[in-house]
């Protein structure tokens, strides 16, 4: 298998920013890799290609709902099971908005519906696979559709420093929320993104873009003592019906002075969370995907199910972590209620409390550390 070469790229323009390309010095990891023809591709022998069927069949999900998931079609019912709830950022905006001073606490998690989660981690503020749009689709009239409405605009977010993107899929990289937080934050905040996709965010008008391959890391400018390293994930790309795995997918560890956070992004099961949670952790919070998983046969190897999440929790060695990717968009055949209750069922079968692995409501904040942020020292 074709191993990448060497990262050649320049350093960043920052004096402050560790040199772009910059690699810890790590034991065995697995490299990212690309096939005969150049596309990126998945190292594990967990990893097959989606077939014609699952092509097949995610094309009809996003058209149509010929599903078994049953999403009610009352705002009532949803209301019922899935409430939206209204940020805290939102009900007491004079303290966070627009306020340079504002310090995140220790540790603070919203779920902000699908992927999207703002995590408040030793004074930075970062958010993962914004999504503020209705649909996750290029056209905003057909595909995957949304019926959890997102808890906020990126008009009431506080101000945000980092934004990690997981990969290319309309669901986790939506252009109407990238112009929007664009326009509101600037080159004020950095973009992380796997290989492949500073071109696409630079075209969308961002400056502050950073692109690293697997194991690389860097960091926000005047905030080095929090390190954001790209990590493994075993899923694909495509935007385009030409442009499939032309760009790297990944997920994201945090490295904080008293914090650490892992976004694992959309992901099959695979060897390297392991060496993830080697590396790494332990991390005091992980966002790991629960949703999506059924028909199982088809989407074994991109989606994770509720008890492979919780195989990623133990192997990355995480404290506490916190569900994404279900209860928001329609992509698969599970009930819509089930990736929650198959999460409590898989947590129980290991003996690990229900609050280890939790869900929010759609615009919940969970506390997990007050604990102030102390000079540290790699
Ligand atoms: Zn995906
Ligand atoms: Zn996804």
């Amino acid at each position: 298998m074709e191993q990448t070469a060497p990262s050649d790229r320049k350093g960043s323009d920052d004096k402050l920013a560790k040199v772009d390309g910059d690699k810890r010095l790590l034991g065995e990891v697995t490299k990212s890799c690309r096939d005969k023809h150049g596309r990126w591709s998945n190292p594990w022998p967990t990893w097959t290609r989606p077939c014609w069927l699952a092509d097949l069949f995610l094309l009809f999900s996003n058209i149509g709902t010929f599903l078994n998931n049953n999403v009610p079609t009352s705002e009532e019912v949803l209301d019922a099971e899935l409430p939206v709830m209204v940020p805290y950022f939102v009900q007491r905006p004079s303290s966070v908005l627009n306020s340079s001073e504002y310090t995140a606490p220790g540790l603070q998690v919203t779920w902000l519906g699908h992927a999207c989660v703002l995590v408040e981690l030793d004074g930075l503020n970062i958010l993962t696979d914004p999504m503020f749009s209705q649909r996750a689709s290029p056209l905003q009239f057909l595909g995957p559709k949304r019926y959890r409405r997102p808890p906020c605009t990126v008009q009431q977010l506080p101000r945000i420093d980092a934004v990690l993107i997981s990969h290319s899929h309309y669901d986790h990289l939506d252009a109407g929320s990238v112009a929007s937080l664009n326009s509101r934050f600037g080159g004020e905040m950095r973009w992380f993104v796997p290989l492949g996709l500073k071109d696409w965010l630079v075209k969308a008008g961002c400056e502050n873009v950073v692109e690293l391959d697997w194991w690389e890391e860097n960091c926000v400018p005047g905030h080095v003592d929090v390190t954001f390293v790209c990590t493994p994930a075993q899923h694909w790309s495509q935007r385009t019906a030409l442009d499939s795995n032309n760009s790297l997918w990944g997920s994201w560890s945090v490295l904080g002075p008293v914090h650490r956070f892992f976004f694992a992004g959309d992901t099959g099961y695979c060897s390297s969370f392991l060496e993830i949670g080697r590396h790494f952790g332990p991390f005091n919070l992980a966002a790991i995907p629960i949703g999506a998983y059924l028909p199982r046969d088809l989407l074994r190897a991109q989606h994770v199910d509720p008890e492979e999440a919780v195989q990623i929790h133990e192997d990355v060695q995480a404290e506490h972590s916190v569900a994404i990717h279900w209860g928001t968009f329609i992509l698969s055949n599970e009930y819509y209620l089930d990736p929650p209750v198959h999460l409590r069922e898989a947590l129980e079968k290991k003996n690990l409390p229900p609050d280890r692995f939790f869900t929010l409501n759609h615009g919940e904040t969970r506390l997990l550390s007050s604990s102030q942020a102390r000079p540290f020292h790699w």
